[in-house]
C-alpha cells in the first residue's frame, strides 16, 4: 500500500506558510501501517496541479489531496481532478441546502461563489464538513483511492479522523507501534556513540530514528508489521531497556512527553511548588511550565527580571553584588534564586542569568554563557554553562537545562530512578 499526500495552495510555496496538515495525516496513516511515499506541495496553477494529480494516481494506491476546495476562483482542485479522471462534475442540491443553512444560521445569504462547492465528481462519495462550507470527496478508481479534503486545519483534521481513517481500516500492513524516548544534556554524536551497541540488537520489524536539536534529543522506535500488539510492545520494551542502559542519566521521558510535563508531574507527585526568576530566558521557563494544564497546582510565578534594577528591587539582589561580579555571574544567579524563593514562598526557586547574544559578549563573558541556580530548603546549587547557537537557541537551551536541574534534583530527593 503506497500512500501520498498533495497539499494545494500558492501560499504554501511562500516563506510565510507551511504545510502542517500532512503531519497528523501521516501519523494517522502510519498508525494503520500505511507508509507515506511522497508528499507534494503545488501552487494553484491548473496545469501543474493536473500533472501532480496524474502522477500520484498513476503510482499510489492512496492519494490524499488537500486544499483548493473553497469558493474562490483560485480554488480549482475539484475541477482539475475531474478533468484528470475524465469524469463529469455533478450538481448536488443537498450540498447547496447544507451551505445555505450554514449561512442562514449566521444571518447571511449564501453567496453565488459557493455554488461551485455543490459539484461532486461523478461516482464520488461526499464527506461532510461540519466546520466549513467545502465538503470533501472520496473516490475509488481501478488503481487508487483518492480523498479530496479542505485545507483549513480545523476542517480537514476532524474529517480525516471521522471519514477517511475508517475507510482505510484493513488496508495497511497491520500494526504500527511507536515509542519516543527523549533526552537532554548530551550531544548528538555522544548519543550515537553510546547507541552503537543498541543498533546491533534492533529486533526485526523495528526501526530506530534519532532527531537532534540544540538541548533536545529524541529516539523514535517504530514497529511495523504483523500483530499481535503485545508482542510488538515486548520488542519495543526490550529495545527501550537497552537504550536505558546506554543513556539513562540523560533520558527524561520514555513516552514522548516534554521536559516541562515531566518536571510538572514530579513537582505534583512530591507536593512541591516552584517559582522562577528569569533574566535571559525572558519568561520562557514560565511559559513552558504553564503550557501544561493544571500547572497552577505547583507553579507559582515567574518574574522576568531583565534589568539590574529589577533584580535588585524585585528579588533583593544586593546592588554591590552586581557591581562586583556583573549580572551574569554565579553569585548573582544564587542571589536571584534565593530572592525568588523567599519572596514567592515556593519550595523551589529557579533562576537564570546569561548572555543570549548576538551582542553583549566579552572575552570573559562570551555569548552563550549562562548561570543557573536552584534554591531549595537544603541549600542552593549553581551551574555554569556555555551554550552555542543564536539567541533563540541559547534561550531554549537555558530553559531546558534549568528544567533538567529541577528534574534531577527531584529524582535524587527520593532516589527514585526514572
Ligand atoms: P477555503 O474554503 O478556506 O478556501 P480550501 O479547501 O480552499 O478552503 P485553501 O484555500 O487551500 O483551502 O486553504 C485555506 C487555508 O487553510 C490556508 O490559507 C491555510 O491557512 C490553511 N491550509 C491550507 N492547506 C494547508 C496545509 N497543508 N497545512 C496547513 N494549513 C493549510
Ligand atoms: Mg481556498
Amino acid at each position: 500500500m503506497k500512500a501520498e499526500i498533495i497539499a494545494v495552495g500558492a501560499e504554501l510555496l511562500t516563506p510565510d506558510f507551511r504545510d502542517t496538515n500532512s503531519l497528523p495525516l501521516t501519523a494517522g496513516l502510519n498508525e494503520l501501517g500505511i507508509a507515506v511515499s511522497f508528499k507534494t506541495i503545488v501552487g494553484d496553477d491548473e496545469a501543474d496541479l493536473a500533472r501532480v494529480l496524474r502522477t500520484a494516481i498513476g503510482r499510489s494506491d492512496l492519494v490524499l489531496c488537500m486544499g483548493g476546495l473553497g469558493p474562490t476562483e483560485d480554488d480549482r482542485t475539484r475541477e482539475t481532478l475531474a478533468r484528470v479522471l475524465k469524469r463529469k462534475l455533478v450538481f448536488r442540491a443537498a450540498i447547496r441546502a447544507c451551505i445555505r443553512e450554514r449561512f442562514r444560521r449566521r444571518g447571511l445569504p449564501m453567496s453565488a461563489s459557493n455554488l461551485k462547492q455543490c459539484y461532486v465528481i461523478d461516482g464520488a462519495e461526499v464527506l461532510d464538513n461540519p466546520n466549513g462550507t467545502a465538503p470533501g470527496q472520496w473516490l475509488e478508481t481501478k488503481r487508487s483511492r483518492i480523498a479530496l479534503l479542505p485545507g483549513p486545519p480545523r476542517e480537514i483534521l476532524p474529517m480525516f479522523e471521522n471519514d477517511v481513517l475508517p475507510r482505510l481500516a484493513g488496508l495497511g500492513r497491520g500494526l504500527s507501534v511507536r515509542r519516543i524516548i527523549r533526552l537532554t544534556g548530551l550531544g548528538e554524536s555522544a548519543m550515537e556513540t553510546r547507541l552503537k551497541s543498541v543498533y546491533a540488537e534492533v529486533p526485526s520489524g523495528v526501526t530506530v530514528t534519532t532527531l537532534a536539536s540544540p538541548g533536545d534529543l529524541a529516539i523514535h522506535l517504530t514497529y511495523t508489521g504483523g500483530g499481535p500488539r503485545a508482542s510488538a510492545e515486548t520488542r519495543l520494551d526490550e529495545l527501550e531497556a537497552s537504550i536505558g542502559r546506554a543513556l539513562r542519566p540523560w533520558i527524561y521521558s520514555r513516552r514522548g512527553e516534554g521536559l516541562e510535563e515531566v518536571v510538572g508531574a514530579l513537582l505534583r507527585s512530591r507536593d512541591l511548588t516552584i517559582a522562577c526568576a528569569e533574566s535571559c530566558t525572558g519568561g520562557l521557563i514560565g511559559h513552558r511550565l504553564t503550557d501544561i494544564p493544571g500547572s497552577s497546582d505547583y507553579f507559582l510565578e515567574s518574574a522576568v527580571v531583565y534589568g539590574n534594577r529589577a533584580k535588585i528591587r524585585r528579588l533583593g539582589v544586593p546592588a554591590a553584588l552586581i557591581d562586583r561580579h556583573g549580572a551574569v555571574s554565579a553569585p548573582v544567579a544564587r542571589a536571584m534564586a534565593l530572592g525568588i524563593r523567599r519572596t514567592s514562598g515556593a519550595d523551589l526557586g529557579l533562576a537564570v542569568t546569561g548572555v543570549a547574544g548576538p551582542g553583549g559578549g566579552t572575552a570573559r563573558k562570551p555569548v552563550g554563557l549562562v548561570y543557573l541556580a536552584l534554591a531549595r530548603a537544603r541549600g542552593t546549587v549553581v551551574e555554569r554553562h556555555l551554550f552555542f547557537g543564536g539567541r533563540a537557541q541559547v534561550k531554549f537551551q537555558s530553559s531546558q537545562k534549568a528544567l533538567d536541574i529541577v528534574r534531577k534534583t527531584l529524582i535524587a530527593r527520593t532516589g527514585k530512578a526514572l
